[in-house]
């Protein structure tokens, strides 16, 4: 049941959950001004599940949508873990902003982007080409490990 090709787009009341699943390397459509209609177009269109707090909204949307009843950032992770059966395995391959997925970068080009520490015990880095936003393995790994468990 677990489809870690899943992508998604998202209501404008989980734009916390959207961050935490690209953290997750899912692909999430996520933007405020994102009316119940072109949530519904950019799931049909682009075969994406829908995850809405709205229960008219995923009526609308029928199996093409997950409704999500908690507020809590862990509860609502966890129900699509439950509901969709997405993995919590760190995929680090998307900005957690943007969307875009996140590209390979020389250790060279991020020494003044970086904190020293971090460039002192790391060797791979990434970046995204929309935002710049540098990236590297550890970044978020305990973060969200922190997290999960916490829950
Ligand atoms: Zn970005």
């Amino acid at each position: 049941m677990t489809d870690p090709n899943y992508k998604f787009v998202a209501d404008v009341m989980l734009g916390r959950l959207s961050r935490w699943l690209r953290l997750l390397g899912y692909d999430v459509k996520y933007s405020p001004d994102n009316d119940d209609n072109k949530l519904l177009y950019l799931a049909l269109t682009e075969e994406r599940l829908l995850l809405t707090r709205d229960r008219k909204l995923a009526e609308r949307a029928s199996k093409q949508s997950i409704l999500i009843g908690s507020e809590k950032l862990v509860e609502q992770l966890k129900e699509l873990v439950n509901k969709a059966g997405i993995s919590t395995e760190l995929r680090f391959s998307r900005c957690s902003i943007c969307n875009k997925i996140i590209k390979p970068i020389d250790k060279k080009a991020v020494i003044d982007k970086v904190p020293p520490y971090t460039y002192k015990t790391h060797d791979e880095f990434y970046y995204c080409p929309e935002c710049e936003r540098i990236y590297w393995k550890g970044s978020h790994k305990k973060l969200i490990r922190d997290f999960l468990e916490k829950g």
